[in-house]
């Protein structure tokens, strides 16, 4: 009996492994948003600066205007590390309608990655680089009121925080970040398996794992010889790290088994790493975990989608492949001088050891912070990594990247927040534009007070950013305002993400849902301004790393 029902569970495996690559949970804040982010934040910086928002009630307000003024002429001058654009050529009618040509001169220096920000001539379209056009979005506006400050027009306007923003939306495209593979030995249900026996030291389970591991050394011993030479040697020694079956003793058996089938996706995998789970107070191998699959979510449980996931991918082994993803890399945090805890360093066994929705995967913050230490190292050649702490502040506003969730609704959430977008920034009505400016440039000046705290109280620090508190603390703060009674129903609910995976009318559903519920508005602004807040004081404070 139990072979069929193993086999049964691998078929079972195969099509819900099928099923989660094409279905795609993913975790990615959608680009748009991300880039509007990041460009309002730079246009309330150039309205600041040109005194259209009214500072004279408050001298920190008056000093952040100034502040901004010199980082702008820093930032303008940085090169924007473009490439050429895919097409030189634009067949987009919209496109060609607002240039009055097909072919725009782009006025670049050879190379063209030297090209400075400040003379990008053209609105860079979200698919600049993965796209096949000539990389201008024609609908681009910095909107109402803004316009008053950077009037839109090839080869006119400022397109800096267009530029910024499409860096910004760039951690989402990191197709290498994460690499995943089928390990025989985290299948059909191992992984569980392996954390009873590391918790437990159970002697049935760990029996059967002596077996398996031996099952190469034994195949033909044991039909010929019985337990002698190679294969006893390998029983032995499995019972031998068994007794002490500590995690290192499992993880070095581990390793002598290989896996297979590498593959990535930036819709299902990329995002894994844009999480910061400040549900749980702490993490295993960071102060706070980032994704951890097994335990997502608002209460720390996943939800349908999320189980159905882990039933997949702990019948099929699969499971974080270390050696090409970058992710591992780039992600864990060790001898950073931010004073804020490094990451237990983790080699490749241990990142193997478990299928993925047991491992936990590197947080939020480490990723802003990954991007921030090269940019500060390099900012001649490090806009490019300049995106990505931008990015860890949009995803640090979204209530299921702060749950370590990518089920909850966090697809349809994120889809209806995009829909919203202009109503929530109010591109096309001038007074409420101006109003929120003003709102957010003062929301902003706590954000500024942060970093300017933190470098008194670090004088050799005099000009850095403490990235990984920063996104921390805004991660926080978007949990603080979901939490409650009804966060179940909003923005937390479980029948969203499985419903959301049905194409059609479903799907629709679900996104009508999060457009439409009373109430969600007012929350999803707060999150929105406190995001665009911060962005302002992070770039402001990173010009001052400039000369
Ligand atoms: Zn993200
Ligand atoms: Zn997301």
């Amino acid at each position: 009996m139990r072979p069929s029902l193993a086999s049964a569970r691998l078929a079972l495996g195969a099509l819900l492994g099928g099923w989660l690559v094409a279905a795609a949970p993913a975790q990615a804040h959608n680009a748009k948003v991300h880039r509007d982010m990041t460009d309002r934040a730079y246009e309330i910086m150039l309205a600041l600066s040109a005194g259209a928002i009214d500072t004279s009630e408050d001298p920190a307000l008056a000093q952040l205007a100034q502040d901004a003024t010199t980082a702008i002429q820093k930032l303008r001058n940085l090169p924007a590390r473009l490439p050429s654009p895919q097409q030189s050529v634009c067949v987009d009618p919209a496109t060609v309608k607002m240039l009055g040509t097909n072919t725009p001169n782009w006025g670049a220096p050879s190379p063209f990655e030297d090209m400075t920000l400040g003379a990008v001539p053209f609105p860079i379209s979200t698919a600049y680089i993965t796209g096949v056009d000539c990389g201008i979005d024609p609908s681009w506006s910095p909107g109402a009121f803004f316009t008053t400050v950077n009037p839109p027009g090839p080869g006119s306007a400022d397109h800096t925080g267009v530029v910024l923003g499409f860096w910004a939306h760039q951690p989402d495209d990191e197709v290498d970040d994460w690499h995943i593979y089928f390990r025989p030995t985290n299948m059909v249900g191992f992984s569980l398996m392996k954390e009873y026996m590391e918790d437990a030291l159970a002697l049935p389970a760990g029996a059967i794992w002596v077996t398996l591991r031996c099952a190469l050394e034994c195949a033909g011993s044991v039909l010929t010889l019985g337990i002698v030479g190679d294969c006893k040697d390998c029983i032995d020694e499995a019972i031998q790290d068994s007794k002490n079956a500590v995690h290192e003793g499992l993880t070095t058996v581990d390793g002598l088994f290989p896996g297979f089938g590498d593959h990535t996706n930036v819709d299902a995998y990329t995002g894994m790493g844009h999480h910061l789970n400040v549900v749980s107070s702490s993490g295993e191998f960071d102060d706070r975990s980032g994704l951890l699959v097994e335990s997502a979510g608002p209460n720390g449980v996943p939800d349908p989608l999320e189980i159905l996931t882990m039933l997949a991918a702990d019948t099929l082994g699969m499971t974080v492949h270390h050696d090409p993803s970058l992710g591992p890399k780039r992600y864990e945090i060790l001898g950073a001088q931010d004073f804020h805890p490094n990451s237990v360093d983790r080699d490749e066994d241990d990142w193997q050891f478990l299928s993925f929705p047991h491992t936990p995967f590197t947080p939020l913050d480490n990723l802003a912070h990954f991007g921030w230490q090269a940019f500060r190292a390099n900012p001649q050649v490090g806009v490019r990594e300049l995106g990505w702490p931008l990015h860890a502040i949009g995803d640090a506003i979204v209530p299921m990247h702060v749950a370590g969730t990518f089920g909850w609704g966090h697809r349809p959430y994120e889809d209806a927040f995009e829909r919203r977008l202009s109503i929530l920034l109010s591109t096309g009505d001038v007074e409420a534009a101006k109003r929120e400016a003003l709102a957010i440039a003062k929301r902003a000046l706590v954000w500024r007070k942060l970093i300017l705290d933190w470098r008194a109280q670090h004088p050799g620090q005099a000009t850095d950013i403490p990235v990984r508190d920063l996104i921390t603390q805004l991660a926080t703060q978007t949990l603080a305002r979901v939490q409650g009674p009804s966060m179940l129903v909003w923005p937390f609910n479980p029948l969203m993400s499985p419903s959301y995976v049905v194409p059609g009318p479903t799907r629709e559903g679900t996104i009508t849902f999060y457009e439409t519920i009373p109430g969600s508005a007012a929350t999803n602004k707060t999150l929105l301004e406190e995001g665009i807040a911060a962005e302002i004081a992070f770039l402001v404070s990173a010009g001052e790393v400039l000369p």
